[in-house]
């Protein structure tokens, strides 16, 4: 078994430090899971088990991704919502979405997971809101299947409570009882969550969204949380209408709401914040909240632009990027994430508003203190758990684009990593995941995604 690996001979290693030092000509001796030193690669020697020549390569800490509804690969595309808002393309997009089952769970996390994989993430959160009647297991087979990639997972459960009879959006199929969501989210956080250094999963309570959960379980939601010292994530002021509906039907709009539900601290982080006023930001920065900024899904559903460069100069508001469900993204790339991020801010704020290092780093470090796991995630630094990519930048991509090249892996067409290792284990190699079973997965995938949208269109 490989216990010592040295990755000698690296262009730069963009370590994302305290300092965001990059280190020319670089090495990272690693040992089990754990990074044992870092630092110039000045021929020294070591007794190891394994040596990684990485000339022409990059090296960055693994891509840390905040928000995501792994389900939704199986419904990328879809082409009766390809031109719909949220609310239409959601109301729609349930009645597909209430006959899926544990399997199409299981499947789709390992797609959705490797997808991931290939673009860079070492992490990925997920917010999995879907329990329709009679299903059992679902929670469990996302985790099966996250264990099966090999990710270092951070999932959420999420839930529905306030169906469309009570004034909600989703259908009451897909919606469950205050009771039925508490006494689940409490039977995983006891078979699941470990919150020790290094954790390979960690559980956080996700009530969906503003319009589709109910007040009381905002409230038991977050008493839970606090009662096992757990994050909380929730979807907030992603569109206009939220913002109507919240309005007219709260006589609050969404951050007033979460302040007045006690949603407002360090230990939550929500989903889009596109409709924010100045004074919503002050709040954010105040009561130290998480963000996850889904840029790509913002455009595909004309949601709006995050103001991201107005909450950067707030010290108090950590920042994080999210590819989000692949129903509103239709990809699962992290790599067009940090692009798009990179571009949609210029759109709004111009040229100068945020760089190619500035979207690296909410990729990375952002990330890891969205949730709270910088202590052994988002940085290559001695100490940290070995998740660790490299791009190898000896290619017709980067061609012409090398004088920067940290800057060409944002600004040019960069869509794949080439080598990726997670909690010490190597998972891609030669630009090509490592699991043997993926091209099953696929077919089955395909095989389960298409009976779901054709009998349910
Ligand atoms: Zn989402």
């Amino acid at each position: 078994m490989v216990k010592k690996i040295l990755f000698k001979n690296i262009d730069t290693i963009v370590t994302m430090n305290p300092n965001k030092d990059e280190i020319k000509n670089g090495y990272v001796l690693v040992e089990d899971n754990i990074i044992k030193e870092v630092g110039k690669d000045e021929g020294k020697r070591f007794d190891v088990d394994l040596v990684i020549d990485c000339k022409d390569k990059i090296m960055l800490p693994g891509f840390i991704n905040t928000h995501h509804h792994l389900y939704q690969a199986l419904f990328r595309n879809v082409s009766s919502v390809q031109n719909a808002k949220l609310f239409d393309w959601l109301t729609h997009l349930y009645e597909i979405w209430k006959n899926i089952d544990a399997e199409a769970i299981y499947v789709s996390s390992v797609v959705a997971i490797s997808e991931m994989i290939a673009s860079g993430v070492t992490t990925t959160s997920d917010m999995l809101y879907l329990y329709p009647k009679g299903t059992k297991g679902i929670f469990d087979a996302e985790v099966a299947g996250a264990r099966h990639s090999g990710i270092r997972f951070y999932p959420c459960r999420g839930s529905m409570s306030l169906d469309k009879e009570n004034g909600g959006l989703p259908p009451k199929d897909i919606v469950q009882t205050e009771e039925e969501i508490l006494m689940d989210s409490e039977r995983v956080i006891k078979r699941y969550h470990d919150p020790s250094k290094y954790s390979m999963l960690r559980v956080a309570l996700a009530p969906c969204s503003p319009f589709s959960v109910t007040e009381e379980l905002m409230l038991k939601t977050a008493e839970l949380a606090d009662e096992y010292d757990l994050l909380l994530h929730t979807h907030l002021a992603e569109t206009e209408d939220e913002e109507h509906y919240c309005i007219e039907r709260i006589g609050l709009r969404p951050v007033e709401y979460m302040e007045k539900l006690g949603w407002l601290r360090d230990n939550v982080w929500f989903a889009h914040t596109v409709w924010l006023n100045a004074d919503d930001i002050e709040k954010f920065d105040k009561n130290g909240v998480g963000i996850s900024h889904c840029p790509t899904s913002n455009m595909r559903l004309g949601s709006g632009i995050a103001p991201i460069t107005d909450m950067m100069k707030k010290d108090g508001i950590r920042i994080s990027l999210g590819v989000d469900g692949s129903a509103s993204n239709d990809t699962g790339n992290m790599l067009e994430e940090i692009r798009n991020a990179f571009l949609l801010q210029r759109v709004k704020y111009g040229a100068d508003a945020i760089t190619p290092r500035d979207v690296l780093y909410l990729a990375t470090m952002g990330g890891a203190k969205v949730l709270k796991i910088e202590d052994y995630t988002g940085s290559i630094e001695k100490g940290k758990a070995a998740d660790l990519i490299l791009f190898n930048m000896n290619k017709l991509e980067f061609a012409g684009g090398l004088s920067d090249p940290v800057a060409a892996l944002v600004m040019c067409d960069n869509k794949k990593v080439d080598f990726s290792m997670i909690n010490g284990k190597i998972v891609m190699e030669d630009g090509y995941l490592l699991d043997p079973s993926l091209s099953a997965f696929i077919d089955m995938h395909n095989t389960i995604s298409t009976r779901l949208i054709k009998n349910n269109m």
